[in-house]
């Protein structure tokens, strides 16, 4: 069967000057602006200002303690089993409260690798790992993405108050 391909009609003399769609766009273009401007802009002076990211961002790891400062995590490995960056280490250790079987002896989660899925979060046991919505935390070497277990209570102790603080704001 034969296909027939209609030829297109000829360009109009307006459009072939391109004139009125030129005009067209630049009058979405000012709308676009002055709106903006009208709005208060979209640019933040950082690091001044902050992002408010939405509440379900995912950034840095806490390790969240209990009151007497031990951390919640017993070492079972799940999140290391899940992460899909294989960017969590464990080693466990024997407690010395036998109601508990173990702790971890060494924890540390390498931020470079992480893909910020929250599957570590999600499959803890213990709630013991969360994922804040902290995004500044850049260095210039590759230790300084390497968060142990001192660093990972430590900062969650600060951005804990941090959250608590922009909730308060809100
Ligand atoms: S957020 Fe995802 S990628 Fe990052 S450490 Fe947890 S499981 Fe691994
Ligand atoms: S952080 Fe949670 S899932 Fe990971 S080893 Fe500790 S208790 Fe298990």
């Amino acid at each position: 069967m034969a296909i027939i391909v209609k030829k297109p009609a000829p360009l109009t003399f307006w459009e072939r000057i391109y004139l009125p769609a030129i005009l067209k766009g630049l009058g979405m273009t000012m709308r676009h602006m002055i709106k903006t401007l009208a709005g208060g802009g979209v640019t933040i002076r950082y690091p001044e200002q902050h992002k408010r990211v939405p509440n379900n961002y995912r950034a840095l790891h806490v390790m969240p303690t209990w009151e007497d400062g031990h951390i919640k995590c017993v070492a079972c490995e799940m999140c290391s089993t899940v992460c899909p960056a294989n960017a969590i280490t464990v080693h466990a250790e024997e407690d010395e409260n036998p109601e508990i079987e173990k702790r971890a002896a060494f924890y540390e989660i390498d931020e470079l690798r992480c893909i910020f899925c929250g599957f570590c979060e999600e499959v803890c046991p213990r709630d013991a790992i969360h994922l804040t919505k902290n995004y500044e935390f850049v260095t210039d070497n590759r230790e300084g993405f390497l968060y142990g277990m001192d660093r990972l209570t430590k900062t969650g102790r600060l951005v804990s108050e941090l959250e608590a603080k922009e909730n308060k704001d809100r």
